[in-house]
């Protein structure tokens, strides 16, 4: 099935047989996130994790986060 990354607006096409492909047809408001931008949030938690600086709020110095 064909889907479209919700940050980078990128098409891609999925498995129609894999989990998520079965999840986004039960659930639409799923959303889907390319592999690129999937890890680059990864990346951005793993670092956070690491760092002990995660917050949930957003300050004015966080412009440069996604
Ligand atoms: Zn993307």
């Amino acid at each position: 099935m064909r889907v479209k990354c919700v940050l980078c607006e990128q098409m891609d096409t999925i498995d129609d047989e894999s989990l998520l492909a079965k999840r986004l047809r039960n659930r639409p408001i799923h959303t889907y996130m390319c592999e690129q931008c999937h890890e680059r949030i990864a990346e951005k938690t793993k670092a956070r994790l690491a760092t002990g600086k995660f917050r949930i709020y957003r300050s004015s110095e966080s412009h440069d986060e996604w």
